[in-house]
């Protein structure tokens, strides 16, 4: 019953081009010591972080559908934007390397910071090493109007430039995750495993609405929630939602999205995007030195304050396997280096 759903969800996406970019399927891996530590669920990880491209992360599962209708429009050029510390950037200037198209990249100083490795090391640094043309802008410029800017520009060179939007969430790059659910139902079939809950960080929404366009698809009862970066619950939500609505519709399946299958829980954004919280800190320690795990400050840290904070709080009570969809980031890691308060050389 799942695995025929699974299969034929994987032919309604096989009709999509699409780039080979990704090492998938991902592992799937229990994180016993964290679950004992703990005391709620069986906690389990979902490793985008181990994608391949550049580090990894959730954004090549995107990339694989974006970039293919990128070579289909005969682009020769990408343009992208995104924050700072851009993991959507980074990971698409190493997708443009690979397929020989050159890349500009747009980022969007959303934090005001002027520490020099915010600003050039991490994803900005790796930017620069994949070979891309990188310019900031101002916070709150509406980028995508920049982008339109710069891809006129492009035009008027004789370039064909494809923009991609922000987090590459559009339903094109939101196929990757309704792929990424299917991916992952299967994977727990074929382990006999039974996983109530799945928990991810939300920012500009693709990931979620891929996921919910793809587990209704699946007619899959896993309860989704995701955890919010940025915009408070109801822009979330209803933006998630929006985008599944029109994945689902691109998809083609007549899969109707219901709206109570979209949830965002917003708590752990703290003052503001990327800007750290106590919660994301110790999680992000608490991972690193229970299972040798790397999360990052902006995304997948805050989304694991959100998962921990709400198992403490009895909110997956009764589930017996949670799963933490890694979506990676630890890039950044680099461009935040006083944030942890690390002691430094001991002796
Ligand atoms: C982009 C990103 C997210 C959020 O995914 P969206 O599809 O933009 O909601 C989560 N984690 C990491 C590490 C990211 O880079």
């Amino acid at each position: 019953m799942t695995l025929s759903k699974c299969k034929d969800l994987s032919i309604a996406l096989a009709r999509f081009p699409k780039v080979r970019l990704g090492h998938l399927p991902t592992p799937l891996e229990p994180m016993d010591r964290l679950s004992e530590m703990l005391g709620g669920p069986r906690l389990w990880v979902k490793r985008d972080d181990c994608t391949g491209l550049s580090s990894g992360g959730n954004k090549t599962r995107k990339l694989e559908f974006l970039m293919a209708d990128a070579q289909k429009q005969g682009a020769d050029t990408i343009i992208t934007q995104g924050a700072t510390q851009s993991n959507h950037a980074r990971q698409t200037t190493a997708a443009a390397a690979k397929l020989g198209m050159a890349c500009h990249i747009l980022l969007e100083d959303r934090t005001g910071s002027n520490e020099p490795d915010y600003n050039l090391n991490g994803n900005v640094l790796l930017d620069q090493l994949h070979g891309a043309s990188i310019s900031k802008r101002g916070g709150g410029t509406d980028m995508n109007a920049e982008m339109e800017v710069l891809a006129e520009s492009l035009l008027q060179d004789g370039k064909v430039p494809y923009i991609i939007p922000g987090g590459g969430s559009n339903p094109i790059g939101a196929l990757g995750y309704v792929n990424c659910a299917r991916e992952l139902v299967e994977q727990a079939a074929g382990i006999g495993l039974n996983i109530d809950a799945l928990v991810h960080a939300t920012g500009s929404s693709g990931t979620q609405a891929g996921l919910v366009a793809g587990l209704a698809a699946l007619q899959s009862d896993i309860h989704l929630l995701g955890i919010g970066v940025r915009a408070p619950q109801e822009k979330q939500e209803q933006m998630v939602f929006d985008l599944a609505e029109r994945t689902a519709q691109y998809l083609g399946t007549g899969v109707q999205i219901d709206r109570s299958a979209v949830r965002a829980n917003c708590n752990y954004v703290g003052p503001g995007y990327g800007l750290p919280t106590d919660g994301m800190i110790e999680a992000v320690k608490l991972l690193a030195q229970t299972e040798g795990l790397l999360f990052d400050p902006v995304y997948s840290g805050k989304g694991l304050d959100g998962l921990i904070d709400q198992i403490r709080k009895g909110y997956f009570d009764g589930m017996d396997n949670v799963v933490f969809l890694h979506t990676g980031g630890s890039a950044a890691l680099f461009g935040y280096p006083d944030t942890f308060g690390l002691p430094g050389y001991t002796d």
